[in-house]
């Protein structure tokens, strides 16, 4: 895999100084076309018989990583998690677009009798750090990393997430948690931590933790089974 990409680069990389005319020194863009070709020609196509049968995999198109006043966009997604920080002071709010998508999916749940309710939404960096220092000096760093994000690393101060009624593990056993699980989506919301996918997220399955990316890249999401750590092929790791 690793070697396709290379070799694609390297293509593309040829292929870009074809197409570009040589500025100014001719003779060392020909020099390293006559070089180029008798290198690679040797040893490749004895020591691999076959070198086209690899039809080259739909290639995974590295995520564009933008940052813009501190705050990353990843392929256009705003993200913090525990390899992307926000910077302290960054305080947007609750986002109203976000807050407008929960209580239309609230509304949907309520004509099916179930009660669902932001407990949690907004937080700042200075909030996040009380709360993450209280959990250090309860459970210890290792396990508070788990279930509480660093300040300037949590999702809530984006705007954009929120956890739901009880914020606990018995919410997962709930008709609300079923319901919020299955049409999450249709409203632009994912289970931003999913079951089985704690080593990719970094945190343990939070059933009640919804973030909103709008009802296409949610619906997308959903439907490719995949966290957003690997929809986005980035990491999900601190520093240190
Ligand atoms: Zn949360």
């Amino acid at each position: 895999m690793k070697r396709i990409v290379i070799l694609s680069l390297l293509v593309a990389g040829m292929l870009a100084g074809c197409s570009q005319p040589a500025p100014s020194d001719t003779t060392s863009s020909s020099a390293a076309q006559a070089a180029g070709p008798v290198t690679t020609a040797t040893p490749a196509p004895t020591a691999t018989p076959a070198p086209t049968a690899e039809p080259t995999p739909t290639p995974q198109p590295e995520p564009e990583i933008e940052t813009v006043d501190g705050v990353t966009y990843i392929n256009g997604i705003l993200i913090a998690n525990k390899t992307y920080s926000l910077p302290a002071d960054y305080a947007p709010g609750v986002d109203a677009t976000a807050e407008a998508a929960f209580n239309e999916m609230a509304q949907a749940a309520a004509a099916e009798g179930l009660n669902i309710y932001i407990s949690s939404s907004f937080r700042s960096y200075e909030y996040q750090d009380r709360i993450y220092n209280n959990y250090v000096a309860r459970d210890g760093q290792a396990a508070a990393d788990t279930y509480s994000a660093r300040p300037g690393h949590s999702e809530h101060q984006t705007g954009l997430a929120f956890d739901l009624n009880t914020i606990d593990d018995s919410f997962a056993a709930t008709p609300e948690a079923a319901w919020v699980a299955e049409h999450a989506h249709e409203y632009g919301f994912i289970i931003r931590y999913p079951a089985d996918k704690e080593s990719i997220t970094g945190y343990k399955y939070e059933p009640w933790h919804i973030r909103y990316l709008g009802v296409e890249t949610a619906t997308d999401v959903y439907e490719s089974g995949l966290c957003l750590e690997e929809y986005l092929d980035i990491t999900s790791i601190y520093a240190e």
